[in-house]
């Protein structure tokens, strides 16, 4: 839908993100600049965006300044040059880039000492998704620097989640869901791995795909309440006996002759919790363990 109110917009970065994301600022209306250091890709971005060879001259009276890199130290060698600081003042900043809280700190002190106003941003889609209902983005900053934008943001993502006015929230809640999608993506490969290894179909685990994200799922519920609570005593399945499970996921893939790297880091991770005398408590007991390392 055409906004309301079209903005004169810069995308920095014309990579796989960048390039989504400015197309889907220009679908929805806006005016949209882009730049990227090798700029044939920004000239190939299309969708009515208006390609910059010069970075100072894209961004130069961009009421919005959205920058997706690879990194955040692409942005700080790209903002070292004092025409690109200088340009950039009194715009809004939109750090896309995926990074961690100590990098969305670091781009707040370089905005608050450039007369720059910044929201930290992680994005939670592939770049298929830019636009749709299945993208999410999480927002940290100035809630008034958000709501001003918030209209505009819509164009991306269905979902814009303001997190919190500390600016490294936004990153802190995408580390926090990576690492549940990267953890759970290696757990769910080399569960398949231990059935071929066996000559299991990987198919039958797949199968059952609904069991074991309900048990997840349930399992992640219960955490929360006892995390809150700081009692994780229950009725259901001891520590001690979860462990010995573990274990035959050790042996499984050791006789297999299949990597047993991840069964043994969680073996380890777990066996540590009993080690502290929580053998008799709940699974998520091992929360208390982590703060330890
Ligand atoms: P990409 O296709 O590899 O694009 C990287 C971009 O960074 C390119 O525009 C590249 O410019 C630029 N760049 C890298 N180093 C630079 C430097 N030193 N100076 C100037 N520009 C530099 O990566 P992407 O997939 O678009 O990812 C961009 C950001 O989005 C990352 O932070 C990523 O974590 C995040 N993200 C991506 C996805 C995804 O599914 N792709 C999902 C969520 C978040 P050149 O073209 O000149 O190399």
């Amino acid at each position: 839908m055409p906004s309301s109110r079209p903005t004169k917009i810069a995308v920095i970065g014309s990579g796989l993100m960048g390039s989504a994301l400015a197309r889907a600022f220009a679908a929805a209306g806006h005016e949209v600049a882009v730049w990227n250091r090798t700029p044939a890709k920004a000239r190939a971005v299309g969708g009515g965006t208006l390609a910059f060879e010069n970075l100072g001259e894209a961004v130069s009276g961009r009421e919005l300044v959205v920058v997706s890199l690879s990194n955040y130290a692409a942005f700080s060698e790209l903002v070292s040059s004092t025409s690109v600081a200088a340009a950039l003042a009194g715009t809004t900043l939109v750090q896309i880039t995926s990074g961690s809280p100590a990098d969305a700190r670091g781009g707040l002190e370089w905005a608050k000492a450039h007369g720059v106003d910044y929201l930290d941003a992680a994005i939670l889609a592939y770049p298929a998704f830019v636009a749709t209902d299945y993208a999410t983005v999480f927002y940290a900053g100035s809630k008034a620097t958000f709501d001003r934008h918030a209209e505009t943001l819509q164009a991306i993502a269905r979902n814009s989640v303001f997190v919190d006015e500390k600016i490294g929230s936004a990153a802190t809640l995408d580390c926090a869901i990576l690492e549940a999608y990267y953890g759970g993506t290696l757990a769910v490969l080399h569960a398949a791995a231990m059935c071929k290894a066996e000559g299991l179909d990987p198919k039958a685990f797949f199968a059952q795909k609904n069991s074991f994200l309900g048990l997840i799922s349930v399992t992640a519920d219960a955490a929360q309440g006892m995390i809150d609570r700081n009692d994780f005593s229950g009725d259901q399945c001891s520590l001690n006996t979860h462990v010995a499970a573990i274990e035959h996921i050790v042996r499984l893939s050791t006789d297999a002759r299949i990597s047993a790297r991840f069964p043994k880091e969680l073996l380890e991770n777990y066996r540590r919790a009993l080690g502290a005398g929580l053998g008799e408590k709940e699974l998520p007991a091992v929360f208390s363990t982590l703060k330890q390392d």
